[in-house]
């Protein structure tokens, strides 16, 4: 069983008297700001000029560039896209880090895949929420939280994993519960989670059942309907009630056909697949290859983003999310 840390496994005093540098006021920036400021500790913002700096600012926080954020904190949350942090790291963040601080990481792709080197005098902590940003702040002002996972990838001072716990529980994440991991677990499952199942997966077998009822001649709404929309219910029942509870609330055939054709469809070489494609992560080719296509402009990207923004499925789903809407 996971080693999974409560609130009372936290103690948010470790971090008074102590003043947290939040870098960059996004998704999840602005969340964890928000947040740790409620539960009493001293926030800054560290973000360049735009509308996020203007935006921290209304919100009442004070905010530096990056590099002055850096010099003044104890503790650093680099909530920067994880594609632009290498640079910043180098450029800003790295010349300014003082010997003792912790770093803390959303996310372990740039530690996993050697992107950013700590030096050896800090200390360099993974609290990764398992939600959207939004959710990390909506849960807190709830008085609940998100789950979260932590790691301690360098313990130079010796109480890394007990500010992880306290910034962690400031931001309402030990109040469900937060998984103890690795930067190498954390960040392999994640894209494998993502690539395999809820991004690249699902995706496909959406679009798969669709086209295949409107390549057999029925119309496109319907299709829309039966492979698309009801995903979302389906979906609600499994987070609601587990695989066993989707199956038993839903009709008896439909219990005996996805049962047996599942199977067959999504079958063994699929699976074969998919562990070809894990290993594409755990041996960082992935991380190479999208590395290169993002400093190459991100072309590849943009042109399958396009292909399904332009596809059949989009068209007939615009339409029937505004009729559903009542527009
Ligand atoms: P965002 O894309 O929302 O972060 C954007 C923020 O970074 C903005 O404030 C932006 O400012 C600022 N920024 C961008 N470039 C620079 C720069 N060169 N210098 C200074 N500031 C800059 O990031 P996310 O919140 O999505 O991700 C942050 C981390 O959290 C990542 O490691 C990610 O993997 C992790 N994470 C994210 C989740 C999510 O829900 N999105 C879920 C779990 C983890 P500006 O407005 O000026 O562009
Ligand atoms: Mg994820
Ligand atoms: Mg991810």
């Amino acid at each position: 069983m996971a080693k999974i840390y409560k609130d009372r496994d936290a103690d948010l005093s470790v971090l008074s008297g102590k003043v947290v540098a939040v870098l960059g006021y996004g998704i999840q920036g602005r969340s964890w700001a928000l947040n740790t400021r409620d539960s009493g500790i001293k926030v800054i913002v560290g973000v360049r000029p735009g509308k996020s700096l203007e935006l921290a600012r209304q919100e009442g926080f004070e905010v530096y560039p990056v590099g002055e954020a850096v010099k003044k904190a104890d503790v650093i949350a680099v909530l920067l896209p994880d594609m632009v942090q290498p640079s910043v790291w180098m450029e800003e963040i790295a010349p300014n880090l003082k010997r003792g601080t912790t770093v803390v990481f959303a996310h372990g792709f740039n530690v996993r895949f050697g992107l950013i080197k700590p030096p050896n005098n800090v200390d360099v902590v993974l609290i990764a929420p398992k939600a959207p940003g939004k959710a990390v702040r909506d849960e807190y002002v709830r008085g609940w939280g998100v789950p979260a996972l932590v790691a301690v990838h360098q313990n130079f001072t010796g109480n890394a994993l007990k500010t992880a716990l306290a910034l962690a529980k400031a931001n309402g994440f030990t109040r469900t519960g937060v998984i103890e991991t690795t930067f190498a677990e954390e960040t392999e499952t994640d894209l494998i989670g993502e690539q395999n199942v809820l991004v690249g997966g699902l995706l496909q077998l959406l679009r798969y059942g669709f086209e295949v009822m409107v390549e057999l001649g029925y119309q496109p709404e319907v299709a829309y309907f039966e492979a698309i929309n009801e995903a979302k219910l389906i979906m609600d029942l499994i987070w609601e009630r587990g695989l066993t509870g989707m199956l038993l609330g839903v009709s008896e055939t439909a219990r005996y056909g996805g049962l047996t054709v599942g199977p067959y469809v999504i079958n063994e070489d699929v699976k074969r697949r998919m562990k070809e494609a894990a290993e594409r992560v755990r041996n960082g080719e992935f991380a190479k290859e999208w590395v290169n296509e993002y400093q190459g402009g991100a072309q590849k990207l943009r042109r399958l983003l396009e292909q399904v923004q332009n596809s059949q499925v989009e068209r007939v789903g615009d339409e029937l999310r505004k009729l559903m809407r009542g527009k």
